[in-house]
């Protein structure tokens, strides 16, 4: 890595973008300040941008964001939408919270997982060790001896103790990188055999044969969309089979007459089987039957486990391959494994998502339907002084896309006229149309949010609460 030669004394690389050359638009306007419109006298960029009011702001959100609010506000002034003396105002007003787009928000849809909201929200633990190693930190070196060491060793360790005995494990970038990483190393220009009722669409057109096609392995189809048997996959194999592929469709559900075989048949069959068990679930849990957890597919012979750890597992962004130790030996010599791995800040998440305090996913999925009525109760009644028509009404929220198909979770939510939805969107609060009412829903929102969504609600939809606020 090169140095940069230049003292620390030099001017931030972000000055020279603000050389009055950068403002053309400084001629007409000063022209127009001259017409005798105070409105329309606009003040200097480089006067607005040295205001001491602003100082804090370029500091924390730097020169160039600033810079876009003021051009923005100048535009209004002489637009003869605001007052020049209004400037630095409406500038503060109108500055980002955050040097990023991504605004947080609140999940009140009743969808746990909602892949569009972030999917899993980080426990308390997951985020401070996301601050702890986002400066440098020693994810590929060993403090003790001063050399390089293996990378991510704590998050590889906490995700090995969480699987049985004699499994190993490696992190790539989601779920689609680990099958992509599988079917490149295991069966590039072989086949992959699966069945024809697992060859699902995940969403927002990701479809899995497609993935596994674009490595360059084929797929071969087998049985039928609402049965398969163990002999469909044994008449397949050859010697071009790469490995057996076994998918969990985690977002809809075939009922009636079914068959599907159980995972110590398929393996076996004596060729690699892989699972994809989409939801990253380690272990069973009682409220979720039907969904496949990977100590439970690990212990019935998978030789390989594939799944997010953004839905069910509740940590961050990042696809996780357990299983065989030489199945996972050969993902990872293979080159495609570096342009798949993950960063530090997915390391320290994911480590202390496994080794911390049970992340939020679970206690929205633990709820008492009790709480959650009370909760309703509380919000509503705390609203209903301000708001004319709220209501409390019993619904039914879902695990979501991530997983646990079928599976209806009792709830309740604090219901609104629809016609507040935008409103309530622009200030952030997400919620669900239900014909002419807003739900929003309990079940999906941590209990340490609902005073964010009571004063969020009331400052945006009662004009004297915001005027207050
Ligand atoms: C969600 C899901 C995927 C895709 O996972 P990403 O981590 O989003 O890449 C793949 N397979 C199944 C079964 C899933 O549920």
């Amino acid at each position: 890595m090169s140095v940069d030669p230049r003292p620390h004394t030099t001017t931030p690389p972000d000055t020279p973008a603000d050389t009055p050359s950068d403002t053309p638009s400084d001629g007409p306007r000063a022209a127009t300040a001259t017409t005798g419109d105070p409105r329309r006298a606009v003040p200097r960029t480089d006067a607005v941008l040295a205001d001491p009011a602003l100082r804090d702001a370029r500091e924390r959100l730097g020169r160039r964001l600033v810079k876009t609010a003021v051009t923005d506000a100048q535009q209004r002034v002489r637009d003869g939408e605001l007052a020049a003396n209004d400037l630095v105002t409406a500038v503060l007003a109108a500055l980002p919270e955050h040097a990023t787009t991504l605004r947080p928000v609140l999940n009140a849809t009743g969808v746990l997982l909602h892949t569009n909201l972030g999917r899993a929200p980080l426990s308390d633990a997951a985020r401070d060790a996301l601050t702890a190693a986002a400066g440098c930190a020693d994810v590929e070196y060993d403090l003790a001896t001063g050399r390089r060491g293996p990378r991510g060793t704590g998050a590889l360790t906490a995700l090995r103790d969480a699987c049985p005995p004699g499994t190993d494990v490696q992190i790539v970038n989601n779920n689609a990188a680990a099958l992509t990483l599988a079917a490149t190393a295991l069966a590039q220009g072989r086949e992959i055999i699966v069945s024809r009722g697992e060859l699902v669409e995940i969403g927002d057109g990701f479809r899995l044969p497609d993935l596994l096609t674009a490595t360059g392995a084929r797929i071969r189809e087998v049985g039928t969309t609402n049965r398969t048997t163990t002999a469909d996959y044994a008449d397949a194999l050859g010697p071009d089979t790469g490995f057996v592929l076994k998918v969990h469709p985690s977002n809809f559900r075939i009922e009636g007459f079914t068959y599907a075989p159980p995972v110590n048949e398929l393996a076996a069959l004596g060729v690699p089987l892989i699972v994809d068990i989409g939801s990253g679930l380690l272990a069973p849990h009682p409220a979720l039957p039907g969904e496949p957890d990977a100590r439970t597919v690990l212990r019935g012979g998978a030789h390989l486990v594939t799944a997010s750890a953004d839905k069910l597992l509740g940590g961050p962004q990042a696809g996780l391959l357990l299983g065989d130790p030489g199945l996972l030996a050969r993902l990872r010599r293979h080159p495609l494994y570096r342009a798949l791995r993950v960063d530090k800040l997915t390391l320290a998440a994911l480590e202390a998502t496994l080794r911390g305090p049970l992340p939020p996913v679970r206690a929205l999925l633990d709820a008492d339907p009790r709480d959650l009525r009370r909760r309703a109760e509380t919000l509503a009644a705390a609203l209903a002084t301000a708001l004319p028509d709220v209501r409390v009404t019993a619904t039914t929220a879902v695990v979501g896309g991530g997983g646990a198909p079928g599976v209806r979770l009792p709830s309740h939510a604090v219901s609104l006229p629809a016609a507040t939805e935008p409103a309530l969107r622009a200030a952030r609060v997400i919620g669900r149309l239900d014909h002419d009412r807003l739900l929003l829903d309990l079940r999906s929102l941590h209990p340490s949010d609902d005073e964010e969504l009571h004063t969020t609600v009331l400052t945006t939809l009662t004009p004297t609460a915001a005027e207050e606020n």
